[in-house]
């Protein structure tokens, strides 16, 4: 019994078809035999294309947690004190 490389591309092509292409470079993977692969679904020709991908989510989430917490904070003053806003303010 020896194990031939081509039965197992061909395995993992019919079960994990979103497997196709670099999720950064649309590069196809079929021929690609290091596929990076990042939260578990998305998958990468290259650990550059990986990296730049981890970069631009980790500039995302901060972004949004950013917006999250001044919206957090100025809804918190509008219930808090709505008739505190100095009236020169409008
Ligand atoms: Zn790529």
């Amino acid at each position: 019994m020896f194990c031939d490389p081509c039965d197992d591309a061909d395995e993992l092509h019919g079960h994990h078809h979103y497997l196709d292409i670099c999720f950064r470079c649309r590069k196809l993977l079929s021929g690609n035999r290091d596929i990076f692969m990042y939260r578990g679904d998305m998958p990468f020709c290259s650990e550059e294309c990986r990296q730049e991908q981890i970069e631009i989510d980790e500039a995302r989430e901060q972004r949004l947690k950013q917006t999250g917490l001044a919206e957090q904070q100025r809804q918190r003053q509008l219930k808090q004190s709505p008739q505190r806003i100095p009236i020169w303010a409008w």
